[in-house]
């Protein structure tokens, strides 16, 4: 995927990519007013509910987003000779691009975005439907798990959404800290430590006491914690963002084993009821 199209799928709001006149064939499939450029995204459709190739139909350009130029001096000076692609380039820079996506699937179904171009960036400044409406369906299947939790998830997603980075820290700590405390009530007979002691344990350290019960992937990324507390009380709004989806897809990996703990429990009950109701039918 491209740095572009990965802004647009997976990207908040106000994130952004940094571009030279390297990335010009990329800016140009995308950013170009050719409705018959045969670009295309594969991003969820909220309308079909599932994944959908959306076919880029039109854009409208401002040319001036209202944006102080950094280069605004050498611009109209005849002397200054560029190469052709930096020319090129250089048309994209410091507008603004509102752009329609159409579902393949049905041309009534839509999605759009909101970009400005400055000297070395484009950011995202508007999406409809919502980076949250587009994800929020996919991590519906951890309802099971989550329990109470799903709507904190679905908070963090929303706030990343919207361009809050931090705050979605918030969310996603304490589905985390809740993952694991779940986890010590369900078991703490077992456990060869007293609560008074469990407790008084640094966090890190309470996923290695509860390492026979948890995920894997959580006891051995137990660091992850340390990441977004840190995250919270010491990092930027930038920092935060940039760190979100890595965050999330750790957090969707912690999950996609407590699911198929859960279906494998399942299962065997189902079995073991059949084996042991059809011992006695056949004694
Ligand atoms: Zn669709």
């Amino acid at each position: 995927m491209g740095k572009i199209e990965e802004l647009l799928v997976n990207k908040g709001l106000y994130d952004s990519v940094d571009i030279t006149v390297d990335d010009l064939d990329e800016i140009e499939k995308c950013l170009t007013k050719d409705e018959y450029a045969g670009n295309t995204i594969d991003c969820f459709c909220v309308h079909c509910a599932t994944n959908r190739v959306f076919e880029y139909t039109n854009s409208e350009v401002h040319e001036d987003t209202g944006i102080m130029r950094m280069s605004v001096f050498d611009d109209g000076n005849p002397k200054v000779r560029r190469p052709k692609r930096e020319e090129q380039f250089r048309r994209y820079l410091n507008k603004r691009y509102a752009m329609t996506y159409r579902c393949t699937r049905d041309r009534q179904h839509f999605i759009i975005f909101d970009l400005i171009t400055t000297d070395d960036k484009i950011i995202k400044v508007g999406q409809y439907p919502s980076v949250a409406d587009l994800v929020i369906p996919e991590i519906a299947k951890y309802k099971p798990v989550l329990g109470t939790q799903y709507r904190e998830f679905s908070k963090a997603i929303g706030l990343f959404a919207h361009g809050i980075g931090i705050g979605s820290f918030v969310y996603l700590r304490r589905i985390i800290e809740n993952l694991v405390f779940d986890k010590y009530n369900e078991v703490s007979e077992n456990l060869e430590i007293s609560n008074t002691e469990f407790m008084r344990l640094k966090f890190d350290e309470k996923i290695e006491a509860l390492k026979p019960y948890l995920p894997e992937v959580l006891v051995a990324n137990k660091n992850i914690y340390g990441i977004v507390s840190k995250g919270i009380h010491e990092l930027s709004e930038e920092e935060c963002r940039e760190m979100f989806p890595y965050i999330k897809a750790g957090i969707e990996l912690i999950l996609d084993s407590l699911l198929a703990e859960k279906e494998r429990k399942s299962k065997e009950k189902i079995f073991e009821k059949f084996v042991a109701k059809k011992t006695g039918e056949l004694k």
